[in-house]
């Protein structure tokens, strides 16, 4: 049996984030993937057969993922900033127009708030929103690889009781009840708390999600990975491997037995392998089970990811620029009280009819995930998440369920445009239309994702209860084993931080 100081189940980016961390202090290091890749939901693939349009398959922008990460480990990656946050059509008084929202606050978001609300009002208070939560963002960020803060040095640091009260103490539907007045406008703000999360408004898991959505880096701005979210795992392996991190693919971890000093885990082949110390980047459920313990309980995933190549970008009703329009998140379907009547709808066991949905365009800000011809040719990708679709849904009629999931996608999305984006898909080789789509039960059967949840397990606040002993969050019953992916505390999203705090984990006990 080969010995390792460190066995990590799972080659996600976490997993390969610890690697290089704990490899670079001069660790044995062993990555055992259940899968044929590498990359768990940070992969780049070519989707549709015979067409060179590598896609971010599943997870498709960054915010999370810390600076330092990227400094320390020396990794050749860059994110590409969007001058759009979002587009928001509409329809009033029989005219489409739109809520067009730039990253930089300018005169012509002014006019667009305008627009909308028929006054000032309303932008101004989400420019003093997004102020507050700001400051709670450059207070958690600098933390986040660091020893988790309490709650009373968190809020200690804040210094702010108002904001505290607004994103911690209340619902965040309460908080947006008192900011803003327009239902869009609330609609839009609260996207951020429902991203993953099967929540309403008016429950504290929005809020986490919400958080996590917004502190990244201390800014909260997402931006696209240049050359797809695969060219961070590419990175991240070619470093592993610099630094003499074995890595075995088609290796499914089937038992763990870490009774004795050392850790014991078996593949399904039947190869052993022992190590001093083990780290899940599997989720919790999974590591539960494969120590014969009970599974945390955690929400289950809640949305359908849609994968499109277009031969060209369709037009809108409201004359708005397609290429304006996709840059950023394009919102469709999310006033507040959309998304609330879709989660009460899906949480009663039916299908939303006007599906939430969140889209945006990889390749008007990055081409280089097409190849020349399809760029010439005027190509683009189209990402579509869908919100409030828990796995429930899909147990039934998975297949069924996927194509209502798909024609409710793309009649929301019809609804705003001059043509149905139907007749701007392309075809792949074999004549089939370019859309893929992907259940939370597909997560679950491809990259294992428990019940397709896109964070493992529900998201947590990014600090402990004071007295707690917890140290990084990664801890487990196990004084040997750690988890270090995204179902640590800290760890949900595209942020290698469950990997980088579970190596320092392991680091400090030798
Ligand atoms: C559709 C979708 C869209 C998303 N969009 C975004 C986004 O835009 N931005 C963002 O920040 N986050 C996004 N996320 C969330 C983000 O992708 C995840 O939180 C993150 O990738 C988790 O990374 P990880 O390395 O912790 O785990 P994972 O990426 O889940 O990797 C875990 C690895 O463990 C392996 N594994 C599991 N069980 C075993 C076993 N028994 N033996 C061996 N190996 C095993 C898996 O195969 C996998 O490779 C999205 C997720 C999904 C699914």
């Amino acid at each position: 049996m080969s010995k390792h100081d460190v066995l990590i189940i799972g080659g996600g980016h976490n997993g390969l984030v610890a690697a290089c961390y704990l490899a670079k202090a001069g660790k044995k290091v062993l990555v055992l993937e259940a899968n044929s890749e590498i990359g768990g939901a940070s992969t780049s693939e070519y989707v549709f057969a015979g067409l060179e349009a590598k896609l971010s398959r599943y997870s498709y922008l960054v915010s999370l993922l810390p600076d330092q990460i990227i400094k320390e480990l020396g990794l050749n990656f860059e994110c590409i900033s969007r001058k759009i946050s979002s587009y928001t059509p509409y329809e009033k008084s029989g005219n489409d127009a739109g809520l067009l929202v730039k990253r930089v606050w300018d005169e012509s978001n002014v006019q667009s708030f305008n627009q909308l609300t028929g006054s000032d009002i309303e932008g101004q208070a989400w420019q003093r929103f997004y102020d507050q939560v700001s400051q709670f963002a450059q207070v958690i960020a600098p933390t986040l690889l660091q020893p988790l803060p309490t709650k009373s040095e968190v809020k200690s640091k804040l210094n702010d009781d108002l904001v505290w009260q607004m994103l911690i103490e209340q619902s965040l539907g309460e908080t947006l009840d008192q900011y803003f007045k327009d239902d869009l406008v609330k609609g839009v703000v609260l996207t951020d708390g429902l991203i993953g999360t099967f929540a309403s408004a008016y429950e504290m898991q929005s809020n986490i999600c919400f958080l996590y959505h917004l502190i990244g880096n201390g800014t909260g701005e997402w931006k696209v990975p240049k050359g797809g979210m695969g060219a961070l795992t590419y990175e991240l392996h070619q470093k592993a491997l610099s630094l003499g991190v074995e890595i075995k693919v088609n290796s499914k971890v089937k038992s763990i037995d870490a009774q004795s000093l050392q850790v014991v885990v078996e593949v399904e082949n039947g190869e052993k392998f022992e190590g001093s110390y083990l780290l899940s980047n599997a989720a919790p459920q999974i590591l539960a089970q494969l120590l014969g313990n009970e599974q945390p309980k955690s929400l289950e995933g809640s949305q359908v990811k849609l994968n499109m190549l277009l031969k060209k970008l369709p037009k809108f009703k409201s004359g708005v620029d397609a290429k304006d329009a996709f840059v950023g998140t394009l919102h469709i379907n999310e006033s507040f009280t959309q998304l609330e009547k879709a989660y009460k709808q899906a949480n009663s066991g039916v299908f939303p009819d006007e599906l939430p949905l969140e889209m945006y365009c990889h390749s008007l800000s990055d081409n280089s995930i097409l190849s020349d011809d399809l760029n010439q040719k005027g190509f683009h990708t189209l990402t579509i998440f869908a919100l409030h679709t828990p796995a429930k849904l899909f147990d039934l009629e998975p297949a069924k369920t996927k194509e209502l999931a798909k024609q409710r996608a793309l009649s929301a999305l019809n609804q705003y445009l001059v043509e149905p984006v139907e007749s701007c898909l392309a075809s792949d080789v074999n004549g089939d239309l370019c859309i893929e789509v992907k259940s939370p039960i597909d997560l679950e059967n491809e990259i294992f994702l428990p019940r397709g949840n896109i964070f493992h397990k529900d998201l947590s606040l990014p600090f402990k209860e004071d007295g707690s002993e917890i140290k990084w969050g990664v801890e487990t019953d196990h004084p040997r084993v750690f988890l270090c992916g995204a179902g640590a505390i800290r760890g949900g999203g595209v942020s290698g931080i469950a990997g980088h705090n579970a190596a320092m984990a392991v680091l400090e006990l030798n």
